[in-house]
């Protein structure tokens, strides 16, 4: 398989699902979902079978911090170009997908309708890692904007519990813009502002399958989570196996349920960054993230044919010295992600 990276301008060398399930409706309740999401289809797609590489878009690679051209967290997983499975939803995340041009630019689905402008229709499976804001501030976004931008039916979210509270929450809190969009707007809206929201069980595993991907979460240890509640996942894509790291400080579980990944994504905070903060707040930083030289030693062990470093929390040290102190450490492949970076 080939690895590479396009569109990117600054790249280095190189369990069953409990299933609180949830109409979020305003007035028009949404079908029932497909309560068998996790049953494996008989007619599997495979490598052969597909038009199109499996892509990964590293839609937005921020933190809480702001930081210029780093949208919140957001990574989508494009099957054939057809199939799009996104993971987590920051603030600002959409936007992104504007480089991409209203035919998807060759990598998104060709929703192209009104020149100039992006329908993602296709972005209505959302796989959450945990809670924290910087992960979720997109999700009223993805819903509401997604529906006045032509998406006419559910989007459909998984996370640990407590992401049922946080969809609901969402849809209550737009309510005046639903109401006014519903009574105005030149389109027909006969199933709005509608979701699915699946909450994670305790135990992870096997959360969601269909004809192109299996996808698996697993505890990750992130500060005061418990478990149950921060996850990493595991997606296995006919020509391709892509792991997303969640937030999270070493921990083996994860390099257990990466074994294998021809494309790890981790989260990363610079050493010489965390060096210059107070001892209370490298404490906290150390429960609950990893640092470049952590990140090495965890790579090495999975060994991925290329590790995309996700989430940089520079601390106050500059770009470059994160990427250095990567290559000091490193010596596969790797790259810091940007906004709208594109691997296959
Ligand atoms: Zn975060």
């Amino acid at each position: 398989m080939r690895l590479r990276a396009l569109l990117s301008s600054r790249l280095l060398p190189l369990a069953t699902t409990s299933l609180v399930t949830l109409a979020l409706s305003t007035g028009h309740v949404a079908a029932a979902g497909d309560q068998s999401s996790t049953t494996a289809p008989a007619d599997r797609v495979s490598a052969d079978d597909l038009s199109a590489p499996t892509r990964v878009v590293t839609l937005g690679t921020g933190t809480p911090d702001i930081v210029e051209g780093r949208s919140g967290t957001s990574t989508a997983v494009i099957v054939d170009r057809e199939q799009v499975y996104l993971f987590d939803a920051g603030a600002g995340f959409m936007e992104v997908l504007g480089k991409f041009g209203d035919d998807g630019g060759g990598i998104f689905p060709d929703t192209s309708k009104y020149p100039g402008t992006v329908l993602p229709t296709y972005l209505d499976k959302l796989f959450l890692t945990h809670l924290d804001s910087d992960h979720i501030l997109g999700i009223p976004e993805l819903l509401l904007r997604g529906w006045v931008l032509e998406r006419n039916h559910p989007v459909r979210i998984w996370g640990p519990p407590g992401t049922r509270t946080v969809a609901e929450g969402a849809i209550e809190a737009y309510q005046p813009d639903i109401r006014h969009r519903l009574g105005s707007l030149p389109i027909g809206k006969e199933a709005p502002y509608t979701g699915i929201v699946e909450e994670l069980a305790s135990e992870p595993g096997v959360v969601y399958r269909d004809r192109y991907v299996t996808i698996t979460a697993f505890d990750v240890d992130h500060g005061t989570w418990e478990a149950g509640e921060a996850f990493g996942y595991r997606i296995e894509a006919p020509d391709m196996t892509i792991v997303i790291s969640g937030d999270t400080r070493p921990t083996p579980n994860l390099i257990e349920h990466a074994q294998g990944a021809d494309i790890l994504l981790h989260e990363v905070m610079s050493t010489t960054g965390l060096a210059t903060l107070p001892q209370e707040w490298q404490g906290y930083m150390l429960d609950a993230h990893t640092t470049t030289r952590q990140l090495a030693d965890i790579a090495e062990e999975i060994d991925p044919e290329l590790l995309v470093m996700i989430h940089p929390l520079f601390l106050g040290a500059p770009e470059d010295t994160l990427i250095q102190e990567m290559t000091d450490a490193y010596e596969g492949n790797f790259a810091l992600a940007n906004d709208g970076d594109v691997f296959e």
